[in-house]
């Protein structure tokens, strides 16, 4: 992208959060978590966002974030570990053990395996459900016309602790829509956290209420 440091692509990215925030209509609610997403990157360049006072970090595969973090966690206590990607209900309990947030709560079965994992390990993870908004079949996310029951079942019947919901827009077209209607069914049913906005978008999403944004590329530069 540019050979800018790091720390200023950070700066850049929170300047331009604070600006959208200032405009939000959530700008009464407090602070916008930057979620660094931190997918295939190696431990200097996370150490580097530690050392920046970074704390809020996203990865999608377990088995990576497994590999990286319980020493980083361990160095850094305060560090928060945000689950981003697809789960698998095999892995519920090592995500519980590993992860401080999950943000991919999308089926029955997952949030079945999500409350005996937390039973069994005492801990509580907060969790976004995730919606697809576009209601694309290779996506996950469950259906927003299926989302207000699902919520219910997994606040009455499996006693999770949902904060918000999460979306990952279709790519190509605007994203402003589908960052509406996430808000308008996480207001419905009373939730306060949305998790929606990447690189491409994380202004336009905070403008529409997003209160934690996922950003990779603008920070780490392009994927390699
Ligand atoms: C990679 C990823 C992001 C960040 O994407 P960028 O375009 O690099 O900002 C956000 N959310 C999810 C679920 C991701 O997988």
């Amino acid at each position: 992208m540019d050979n800018l440091p790091l720390s200023s692509r950070l700066n850049a990215v929170l300047t331009r959060i604070h600006q959208a925030h200032a405009e939000s209509p959530a700008a009464c609610l407090g602070e916008v978590t930057l979620i660094l997403a931190s997918k295939a990157q190696p431990l200097a360049v996370l150490n580097e966002a530690l050392a920046l006072g970074h704390r809020h970090f996203g990865e999608n595969r377990l088995q990576e974030a497994a590999e990286k973090w319980p020493a980083l966690k361990a160095a850094h206590p305060d560090i928060v570990l945000h689950f981003i990607g697809a789960l698998q209900s095999n892995k519920a309990e090592e995500a519980v053990t590993l992860c401080d947030a999950i943000h991919s709560l999308d089926r029955p079965s997952l949030a079945q395996a999500l409350a005996r994992a937390m039973d069994k390990t005492g801990r509580r993870v907060p969790c976004f459900i995730q919606v697809n908004t576009g209601e694309e079949p290779q996506k996950g996310g469950i259906a927003p016309a299926e989302a207000p029951e699902f919520i219910r079942q997994c606040r009455e019947e499996w006693g999770l602790p949902i904060v918000g919901l999460m979306c990952v827009p279709p790519v190509d077209v605007p994203p402003a829509p589908h960052f509406a209607l996430l808000r308008q069914l996480a207001a419905a049913q009373g939730l306060a956290a949305l998790s929606m906005g990447m690189t491409d978008d994380y202004d336009t999403a905070i403008r529409l209420g997003a209160t934690h944004v996922r950003v990779g590329r603008a920070v780490f530069g392009e994927r390699v």
